[in-house]
């Protein structure tokens, strides 16, 4: 049977890392979970709603002793923070991620790592609009997938360990051996929607300052589900475009030439191309409800409707 981690070390305490303290709770996983959050304020509101086990002043106090360290941190962040716990990680232990984009995050962190420390990078596909210490719950990757994408010397032992420790959180467990494939995938399925959402809100923003109030009235009409998406967090969104630069620009290409074919058709009023091209993306979303990725519910399943 595969060993357990006695304790683990959360560094940044946003919502993935309470998430995971919440969901390793649940489950009775890990004797003790040590946290960490530069600002002060952070580590206030963690005591105060019980967040972690124990919340340590400074990184490198919560990562001593810990067998398993998880930076959930923005990416932009994952380097300076590699180098700040690298002198107090235990021999053997594993230090894992979260980060959203994973070539960045392996050249930020892997060189600055002790011998005999292993490095397994993973990235939790579930997430929220809302951020900070008091936005996790144990249900958030619930189903949901985590990618592990070990490195060509990552140990084996330390990668399966950590798949059973996230496959105990509740997700289901892909590996995914190429990080630069990793970071296309996300570019398409999470990193260009987001840059779209935040694109599409930005001009109903200018449009309001002309039609008042009415974009906000009248948002149900499908701008509201781009206005979740908008509202996340500005720093880890910041950098995952800095740091995806490459995969995101790609995705956003192929976007461009895509929208110019729908606006010509528009334009010509070719009823057939719009047509077989709403067909075609009906099918992706059949694809993930299928998947048990979301819910068939009409209108994302909010439950006030027409009250
Ligand atoms: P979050 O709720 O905004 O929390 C971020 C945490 O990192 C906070 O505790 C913050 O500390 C700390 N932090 C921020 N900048 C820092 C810096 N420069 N140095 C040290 N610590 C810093 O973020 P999150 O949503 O949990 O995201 C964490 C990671 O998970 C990111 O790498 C993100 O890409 C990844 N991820 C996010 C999602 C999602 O949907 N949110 C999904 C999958 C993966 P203070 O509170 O003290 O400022």
């Amino acid at each position: 049977m595969t060993e357990t981690y006695k304790r683990v070390a959360l560094i940044g305490l946003g919502l993935i890392a309470s998430s995971m303290f919440w969901a390793m709770k649940r489950g009775n996983l890990v004797d003790e979970v040590t946290g960490y959050a530069r600002s002060a304020e952070t580590r206030a509101k963690a005591r105060e709603i019980g967040l972690c086990d124990r919340v340590c002043d400074t990184a490198k106090e919560a990562v001593e002793g810990a067998d398993l360290v998880v930076l959930c941190v923005p990416v932009g962040a994952m380097e300076a923070v590699a180098k700040e716990i690298a002198p107090a990680l235990m021999p053997g232990a594993t230090v894992t991620d979260v980060g959203s984009v994973k070539r960045a995050v392996i050249e930020a962190v892997a060189p600055n790592l002790p011998e005999g420390v292993h490095f397994v990078p993973a990235h939790p596909m579930a997430g929220t609009e809302h951020s900070g210490p008091t936005s996790g719950f144990a249900e958030l990757f619930d189903g949901k997938f985590c990618l592990i994408v070990p490195m060509q010397d990552s140990d084996p032992v330390a990668v399966e360990r950590l798949e059973v420790l996230w496959q105990d959180m509740g997700a289901q467990i892909n590996r995914m051996e190429d990080a630069a494939h990793h970071d296309l995938v996300c570019a398409v399925t999470s990193h260009a929607p987001h840059l779209i959402a935040y694109t599409m809100v930005g001009v109903a923003d200018d449009l309001r300052r002309v039609t008042d109030s009415e974009v906000i009235r009248y948002s149900a009409a499908g701008f509201r589900d781009f206005t979740r998406i908008a509202a996340s967090d500005p720093t880890m969104w910041r950098d995952v475009f800095l740091t995806n630069k490459d995969a995101t620009l790609e995705i956003l290409g192929r976007f461009t030439e895509e929208l110019f074919a729908l606006q010509r058709a528009i334009r010509t009023g070719d009823g057939d191309h719009l047509f077989d091209y709403f067909t075609r993306t009906r099918a992706i979303r059949r694809g993930i409800i299928e998947a048990g990725q979301d819910t068939d519910a009409p209108d994302f399943g909010r439950v006030k409707r027409g009250s």
